[in-house]
């Protein structure tokens, strides 16, 4: 355990359907206590590799991790606003200041293969994920960005249904522990009638 937290709480999801939802997914439990997956520079490394923008865990360092929190909770409140009202010029300028740096570069090999290249690896990766941010937030899937409907989860995924009424992040997950729950509580109801 640390600080309380059983070690699968601290495993990255990957259910958002975006890269910059994604990295707001690293914070868990928004509801309640807001804990934080990226603990230290390994963790952002290893974050990375598992999105697939590295190939291997780059290089990370105490002020890599740092900026990446920073365009984190920069994006998490603009992306949550659901193509509501003015965003927080603080937000805009973070994510812009991002998404003007060079974004990772894509290499094809002989095999029609893509590998995706940068010279700063770490912040080519934020580079692209401020802009994915800017292309979500700003795009027709801006009012389609969704709170999971489960009282004890508050990821943010886009709903991407035709008929747009996706309530949670993910099926097997909160959405089937809110179904048993109803089960049951309708079960529960029947049983002291009789
Ligand atoms: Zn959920």
């Amino acid at each position: 355990m640390i600080d309380g937290l059983p070690p699968g709480e601290l495993r990255f999801l990957f259910i958002a359907g975006r890269p910059c939802l994604d990295l707001a997914a690293t914070v868990g439990e928004r509801w309640r206590r807001s804990f934080e997956r990226l603990r230290t520079p390994d963790d952002l490394s290893r974050w990375l590799v598992e999105t697939g923008m590295c190939d291997s865990p780059p290089p990370v360092e105490q002020a890599q991790l740092e900026a990446a929190r920073a365009l984190r909770d920069a994006i998490y409140p603009a992306a949550k606003s659901a193509g509501k009202g003015a965003l927080a010029p603080a937000d805009v300028a973070e994510i812009n200041r991002w998404a003007a740096r060079p974004a990772p570069a894509p290499q094809l090999d002989r095999r029609r293969r893509v590998r995706w290249v940068a010279e700063r690896p770490v912040e080519a990766a934020l580079a692209s994920i401020a802009r994915d941010a800017i292309d979500l937030i700003s795009g027709p899937l801006a009012t389609r960005v969704r709170e999971c409907a489960a009282e004890d989860c508050a990821l943010l995924f886009v709903d991407t249904s035709p008929p747009g009424r996706r309530r949670w992040c993910s099926m097997d997950g909160c959405g089937n522990r809110a179904k048993t729950a109803a089960y049951r509580r309708r079960h529960v109801r029947t049983h002291e009638r009789n």
